[in-house]
């Protein structure tokens, strides 16, 4: 854990949030400022803030976030097809500086993304 990171406080209840699905090495909880019906955000519960500064180890967690993220959209009916999204570093938009997915779902998309 990081003291100072927001998300590792919502992973240790330090901070509020709606918390929808945790296992030892994922949690995940509804984004405070949804983009879409469904949006959700997926972390590993270990630290690291992007991508870039992802590890071999990480291998197998950042393929469960797709597989949790996939297991949500079944379970929120997203059927008409829902977006996964990694923002990795401030000219992509990340913001929050511990790694997450976001599941989005519920209306239309487009691209190019914005
Ligand atoms: P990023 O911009 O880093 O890709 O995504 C960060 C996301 O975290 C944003 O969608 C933002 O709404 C969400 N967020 C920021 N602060 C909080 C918070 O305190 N609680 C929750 N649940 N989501 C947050
Ligand atoms: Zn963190």
């Amino acid at each position: 854990m990081n003291a100072d990171c927001l998300f590792c406080k919502i992973a240790a209840k330090q901070i509020p949030s709606k918390i929808i699905y945790e296992d030892p090495d994922v949690f995940a909880f509804e984004d405070i400022s949804p983009q879409a019906p469904t949006h959700i955000l997926l972390c590993p519960r270990k630290h690291f803030v992007s991508l870039d500064d992802a590890t071999p180890e990480d291998q197998a967690v950042i393929g469960k976030l797709h597989l949790v993220a996939a297991h949500l959209a079944r379970e929120r009916n997203l059927l008409a097809g829902y977006r996964t999204v990694f923002n990795n570093g401030a000219g992509a938009g990340q913001s929050v500086s511990h790694l997450h997915l976001h599941l989005l779902g519920g209306r239309q998309f487009r691209w190019p993304p914005g």
